[in-house]
């Protein structure tokens, strides 16, 4: 499927030496500790697969605050010299999506191909850097099968009434993405798209594999029936088409750690007998509106796409979202919006003057800030007491210009 285009990252003077300087850290939900990401040394392929979105309802501010999270991690892995290795999928067939088909009368794939189109128009606009590999589900249907029948081989498959589920028994590892104990993980699997009062089910915690058909909906031929995938086994098939296993991050929202990434962990780690899935789960945090995460079954959505119609520099966006710790749950408001806009104008003033303080300071405070688990919000503040700041130096401006762009993705 194609991606999205690329905006120009500017290649600043000492590019490489952040890697041995200040290499990055991020917070890993698999050991709730801050561990290195990435290779080691310079010049190395990091490896990431962040959960894309389901094409029904984009691009809402949520979306946007998780997908910027990683294009950090994607910008300072660049920084430290390291080629980077991004897939990401899109969930192209699957109920919420089929749902809201059947609702308006609109075929689904056309459905999924506007919102697909209008998520790639938003990413654009908020310079979040494209995945070198943008991977459909329906596209990716041979390979999901595929990963079942291996599944099936190791016998971690079973059918109950033609669907096909996963043994979460299986993998010894099971619960070691979430950390969460089984009592915690019921409720979440419930609210969550599972099904744990399905009877005939061996344990309710077991994850749906394939789907068979069911009236009016689509379906693909197997070797275990027409249907079609399950969400966690597709994003794990094409993680490992695509990565292999043990990948430096795999990432998503903070909702997506259990049952999404655990299960797919298990899948992966079953089928392959290796382990583990990816070296970190790294999750962000859940961005609100009135008192309540933002979210379509709450129908309280703030989207991108309407901000930007209203006229609102993409920019200002995108240091809105910076403002706020990637991993911290925060209230979106129309002030965040007019903070960032007079930040944004502070910058854009400081960055065409004639001169200003050196840049040296504040290009390192901005990159052992980020590498220190993406402390985004302390790297804006550095940028704020240079552009505050008085100074001589006449190549300062252009710069910094240049070390907001790369690093923050925020052209002034
Ligand atoms: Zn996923």
């Amino acid at each position: 499927m194609r991606s999205w285009p690329a905006s120009e990252v500017p290649h600043l003077p000492d590019a490489g030496l952040p890697a041995a300087a200040w290499p990055l850290r991020l917070h890993d939900t698999g050991t709730g500790t801050a561990r290195p990401a990435g290779p080691a040394g310079s010049g190395g392929t990091a490896r990431m697969y962040v959960c894309g979105i389901t094409p029904y309802d984009a691009t809402h501010l949520g979306h946007a605050n998780t997908y910027l999270a990683f294009d950090l991690v994607n910008r300072v892995w660049r920084d430290a010299g390291h080629r980077v290795h991004y897939v990401q999928n899109a969930t192209d067939v699957d109920d919420p999506l089929l749902e809201r088909a059947r609702e308006t009368g609109e075929d689904w794939r056309a459905l999924a191909d506007r919102e697909i189109q209008l998520f790639r128009d938003d990413m654009t606009a908020l310079r979040i850097l494209p995945p070198d590999r943008y991977i459909g589900a329906v596209e990716s249907i041979p390979l999901i099968i595929e990963m079942i029948e291996k599944l099936r081989g190791r016998n971690a498959a079973y059918e109950v009434g033609g669907d096909v589920y996963f043994p979460v028994a299986a993998d010894p590892d099971f619960g070691q993405v979430s950390r969460l104990t089984r009592e915690e993980m019921a409720p979440l699997f419930a609210e969550r798209g599972g099904d744990p009062d399905r009877a005939g089910k061996r344990d309710p915690l077991d994850a749906l594999l394939w789907s068979a058909r069911r009236p009016g909906e689509p379906a693909w031929d197997s070797p275990f029936g027409e249907g079609r995938p399950g969400w966690h086994v597709e994003c794990s098939a094409i993680s490992i088409e695509h990565l292999g296993m043990a990948f430096d991050v795999e990432g998503g929202g903070s909702d997506l750690a259990f049952p999404h990434h655990e299960m797919g962990a298990s899948h992966a780690q079953v089928a392959t007998g290796e382990r583990p899935h990816a070296r970190a789960y790294v999750h962000a945090g859940m961005v609100g509106l009135d008192g309540e995460k933002m979210s379509k079954s709450r129908g309280n959505l703030v989207f991108v796409s309407k901000l930007r119609e209203a006229g609102t520099d993409p920019m200002a966006i995108r240091l809105a979202l910076l403002a706020h710790h990637y991993r911290s749950d925060w209230e979106w408001t129309p002030d965040r919006l007019a903070e960032a806009e007079a930040r944004l104008e502070r910058w854009r003033a400081a960055a065409s003057r004639a001169s200003g303080p050196p840049a040296a300071p504040v290009a390192e405070a901005v990159r052992s800030h980020l590498a220190d688990d993406l402390d985004a919000p302390a790297a804006l503040k550095a940028v704020d007491a240079w552009a505050a700041a008085d100074g001589t130096d006449a190549t300062a401006p252009s710069q910094v210009k240049a070390l907001t762009d790369a690093l923050l993705g925020i052209a002034l």
